[in-house]
């Protein structure tokens, strides 16, 4: 069978850091070229017909949303049967979601990226990078695809865009997924997020949002200031999204879209009672089983839509 064609499309991150030879640590991210990585690990030339495109070289606590309209129009713009994106592993969680929300194609994108820097003694990023590559071969074959195609390919397994999360910040495979044992089959959880599509193709930015995080005494300022400076919120709170007396009473002055999520790991949010004082007309949401960095992005692209409390509500019961 003929090869297929693959473009990987490179961001940057630790799979192109460098630093001092042989170091696992204390190197700078995305330093070297796409290009580069490739001619690194010739074997990928036996599985597909790779070109590399830079869309930018960062370290992924650097993306932002214009290089994700980039690099979602890219996929829109380019002919290859699939797409591999190498990317830093701190935020191609929401880098993947937003993809998996944002195109509509059944051309298989796979993430990867890696721990360890191209300069150490033992880079993880080779494998990752032929196994991304691989993966992303053998999915452009199968005749059944999915209409909704983004996974992160990471130590050899691969994580559907919904629900994968960088789990552990050291571990040589960090990735896991936000809610273990839910498998999304019957909890109306759909793992590739494909309930919702937003079309953004005439986007240069999305609207801004931010995440802001409870703990004991926390300032309830915070959520003031946070709200000066977005057009929606997602509280980290804790529990099944819970926060104190004090960020009650300084949520219920607050007139922008606040989403409700979790600092725990595992279970659901649900609206306290709290969350629901909202001025009149203003949403209050329950981020459900999404992560706060994940119902960030959910919450950004549906603001390009709406800002109506049961239009964003069933948005987030669709996610
Ligand atoms: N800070 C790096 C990044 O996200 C970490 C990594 O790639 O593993 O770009």
């Amino acid at each position: 069978m003929a090869k297929k064609n693959i473009v990987i499309l490179a961001t940057g991150g630790t799979i192109a850091g460098v630093g001092e030879a042989g170091a696992n640590t204390g190197y700078v991210s995305g330093q070297i070229a796409g290009a580069d990585l490739v001619a690194a690990v010739p074997e990928i030339a036996d599985y597909a017909n790779v070109t590399v495109e830079q869309i930018c070289n960062v370290n992924s606590d650097d993306m932002t949303s214009e290089i994700w309209l980039q690099l979602r129009r890219r996929i829109d713009e380019l002919e290859a049967d699939a797409f591999v994106i190498t990317h830093g592993t701190d935020t191609m969680d929401e880098t993947a979601y937003f993809l998996s929300l944002t195109l509509h194609t059944d051309k298989p994108v796979i993430l990867t990226g890696s721990m360890r820097p191209a300069t150490a003694k033992e880079p993880d990023g080779p494998a990752n990078l032929l196994g991304a590559v691989r993966t992303a071969a053998a999915f452009a074959v199968a005749d059944d695809k999915p209409e909704n195609n983004v996974w992160v390919y990471f130590g050899d397994e691969l994580f559907d865009a919904r629900r994968v999360q960088k789990c552990s910040a050291s571990e040589l495979q960090p990735m896991g997924v936000s809610f273990p044992g839910d498998t999304g089959e019957g909890s109306g959880l759909d793992c590739n997020g494909d309930g919702n599509f937003f079309d953004v193709a005439s986007l240069t930015e999305l609207p801004r949002v931010n995440v802001v995080y409870f703990a004991v005494d926390s300032d309830p300022r915070l959520l003031e200031y946070a709200a000066s400076v977005s057009e929606g919120i997602v509280i980290a709170g804790a529990g099944s999204g819970e926060f104190s007396l004090a960020w009650s009473r300084a949520l219920a002055n607050i007139d922008i879209p606040v989403v409700m999520s979790t600092r725990i790991n595992h279970g659901s949010v649900t609206l306290n009672a709290a969350l629901s004082q909202a001025p009149d007309g203003v949403a209050r949401v329950s981020a459900g089983t999404l992560p706060p960095q994940k119902a960030a992005v959910l919450l950004r692209l549906a603001l390009t839509q709406t800002k109506n409390p049961a239009k964003l509500r069933r948005i987030f019961e669709n996610a």
